[in-house]
């Protein structure tokens, strides 16, 4: 591993002041499961490594009508909200997608959206729910929609000197969702499709009123099918909807690689999240 300059700032506007000096050239450091793996493979050689782990105002989550979380949150601790639960499980389902219990310690929200993998766990379920990236850099900050964020394959819209400061989901609309993923072998294996929805009904629980469905590992960066949410607008929430439903979403995703295989993994997974969100609306 190339030589670096490490800070460990224990402030945010001290890291700030850091990253705006490097820039481009340093790289912030959460739990390190991904950073720590691509500079031991050689792949990112950053002049300066900015850990940010003594910055525990960004380890924080803060739920009401709004959920906000901050980026140094273990996904372990998000996975083990009891808020996260019933027709919010999709979050916590999302959070134990990802790898065993050890990376779950370790890895945090921040770190599952910035590294931008198109198989990352966290994004479909917040795409589902509409989630905003608030970000900082010095003298600056603005808020973005998390489909605004993902870019291509580990390519985000974040500027070079520019850190995650909060997650957030505000209003938590009405509704309910589920996050549904293809087992994985083994807990290095990636995810080969993960489904995130969130489904809400007319009054009487029979119609769709709206649906929002997010799919990861199927294109190169985590999206939403367009075309199989506004089929659902108005129909009945039936099997056969969400079937065909599935079936639309399959034809939107545009995998790389095992494309048969992963397009009908998302026929399948999409039919099992959506009776599984309409299961927790009841
Ligand atoms: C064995 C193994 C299994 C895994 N399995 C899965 C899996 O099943 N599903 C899955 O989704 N992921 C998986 N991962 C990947 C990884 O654990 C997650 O992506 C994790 O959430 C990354 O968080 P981190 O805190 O470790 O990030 P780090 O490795 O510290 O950082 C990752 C990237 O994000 C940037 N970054 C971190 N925090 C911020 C911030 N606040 N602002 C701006 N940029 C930031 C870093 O500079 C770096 O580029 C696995 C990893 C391993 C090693």
């Amino acid at each position: 591993m190339k030589t670096f300059h490490y800070y460990e700032p224990s402030a945010l506007e001290e890291a700030l002041d850091i990253l705006h000096q490097y820039g481009a050239r340093a790289k912030v450091l959460a739990g390190g499961t991904d950073l720590v793996v691509q500079m031991k493979q050689g792949k990112i050689k950053p002049e300066a490594i900015i850990n940010l782990t003594k910055l525990q105002e960004l380890n924080f989550m803060a739920i009401d009508s709004a959920v906000r979380i901050g980026p140094l949150t273990p996904l372990s601790r998000i996975a083990a909200n009891p808020f996260f639960s019933g027709r919010l499980a999709l979050i916590s389902e999302a959070a134990l997608a990802v790898g065993d219990v050890q990376i779950r310690n370790s890895a945090t929200l921040g770190g599952n959206i910035a590294n931008a993998s198109p198989s990352a766990d966290m994004p479909p379920a917040l795409l589902a729910l509409g989630a905003q990236v608030r970000l900082r850099k010095k003298g600056g900050a603005r808020v973005v929609s998390l489909e605004e964020l993902c870019l291509g394959p580990f390519s985000t819209s974040m500027e070079k000197d520019e850190i995650i400061v909060e997650i957030s989901i505000s209003p938590i609309p009405e509704g309910s969702g589920a996050y549904v993923w293809m087992p994985k072998r083994t807990a290095v294996d990636e995810t080969l499709v993960g489904v995130g929805t969130w489904l809400q009904g007319d009054a009487q629980g029979e119609t769709c009123s709206q649906a929002v469905l997010a799919l990861n590992s199927v294109a190169p960066v985590p999206f939403r099918a367009r075309e199989a949410e506004a089929f659902l607008q108005g129909k009945n929430l039936s099997r056969e909807n969400f079937r065909i439903a599935g079936e639309i979403a399959a034809e939107e995703a545009s995998p790389r690689s095992r494309a048969d295989y992963r397009k009908t993994l998302v026929s399948v997974l999409m039919e099992e999240a959506l009776e599984r969100a309409l299961r927790r609306a009841q």
